[in-house]
């Protein structure tokens, strides 16, 4: 077991496959001409799923692949039939515009649930937000999910006066249709235009989503960073990541590793562990490993208190989001 000094098991991995992506999200990915990391730095293939085994051996039953987009990595079908070997639950957070080509991959990996990034529901917004213009094939493609069977989640960052106003839509959404809408609260990274007034928050969006539908609390998982909802007779559901309002420290067990093969023990830490040298070098590596979980700060990295209003985006030491993997 990894178990931190509050005595939290870690079982859950977040594996970065690579920080390119095939959007410019503004939120995510700060600069238009981003240089992505050389293939040579990052985790080569063998490497990735031997580091992958190093914390399956110690407790990890949980792997989400995410990115950048972990489909334009080459290698990606090649990955994720090796790490579907492993004894874990194996899952992915992808923006959708390259699933077309992956469905068969899915299924012969045991995937029957994954994440889809999509955060407006007009074709002209998604432009403006990503900087590419995908909507069609995306949302083709999480239609064609949906009536393949899996269980899609589709993870929408909310920001007020940019997509708030588009909530009820999502909810719609969930009324005839089998899909889990996630509402992610805005968080900051670097060079990331945060700033605590586009934070729209849990309760904002209970007050949005319950002034027009009737909604039922469901029941949340033991680790589960989601607060679950579902309109009254809807198929689907909604919930709500409150990372920023009503953060869910005390019960995590998420590490995460960069495609550079970096341990960091919190999305928000300072501080992060090579863990591919030394893998290079061949040293053990798990000694590293919980070393940086022992050191991992009770709640958001140390970095900030609880009441987002008091943070400043200029004073965060952190990767942006594209190179931690969300
Ligand atoms: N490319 C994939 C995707 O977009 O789903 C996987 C990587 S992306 C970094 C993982 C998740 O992080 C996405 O759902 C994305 O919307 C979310 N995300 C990125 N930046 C964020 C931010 N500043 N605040 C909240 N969520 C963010
Ligand atoms: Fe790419 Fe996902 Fe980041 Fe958007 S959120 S830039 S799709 S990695």
């Amino acid at each position: 077991m990894i178990r931190d000094s509050f005595n939290r098991i870690h079982n859950y991995l977040r594996i970065s496959m690579t920080d390119n992506c095939n959007l410019r999200c503004f939120y995510c990915m700060p600069e238009e001409d981003y240089s992505f990391t050389p293939a040579s730095r990052l985790m080569q293939k063998d490497e990735l799923v031997s580091i992958a085994k190093v914390f399956v051996q110690h407790g990890v039953d949980k792997i989400r692949l995410t990115g950048g987009e972990p489909l334009v990595r080459k290698d990606a079908a090649e990955i994720m039939r090796a790490l579907s070997k492993l004894p874990v639950s194996l899952t992915m957070t992808t923006n959708g515009s390259r699933l077309h080509e992956f469905t068969e991959v899915f299924r012969e990996c045991g995937i029957k649930s994954l994440n889809i990034s999509l955060d407006t529901l007009d074709r002209d917004k998604f432009s403006v937000l990503t900087r590419r213009d995908q909507f069609d094939r995306i949302t083709e493609n999480i239609r064609l999910y949906i009536e393949e069977g899996f269980h899609v989640k589709v993870n929408v960052v909310v920001m007020r006066g940019i997509n708030d106003m588009e909530l009820n839509d999502f909810v719609e959404w969930t009324r005839h249709e089998n899909v889990h809408v996630r509402f992610i609260e805005f968080m900051p990274f670097t060079g990331n235009r945060w700033n605590s007034d586009k934070v729209f928050t849990w309760q904002d969006m209970i007050d949005r989503i319950g002034a027009q539908y009737e909604i039922e609390r469901l029941e949340d998982g033991p680790n589960d960073t989601a607060k679950k909802y579902r309109a009254h007779r809807h198929t689907g559901t909604f919930a709500v990541i409150s990372t920023m309002s009503a953060p869910f420290c005390a019960g995590c067990n998420r590490m995460r590793l960069t495609a550079d093969g970096k341990l960091k023990n919190c999305l928000f830490s300072k501080t992060e562990t090579d863990l591919l040298t030394p893998f290079r070098n061949g040293e053990d590596i798990l000694p590293l490993i919980r070393a940086s979980i022992d050191a991992k700060a009770k709640m958001l990295g140390g970095q900030f208190t609880e009441d987002f209003e008091q943070i400043h985006a200029e004073d965060i030491d952190n990767r942006s989001m594209i190179t931690i993997g969300g």
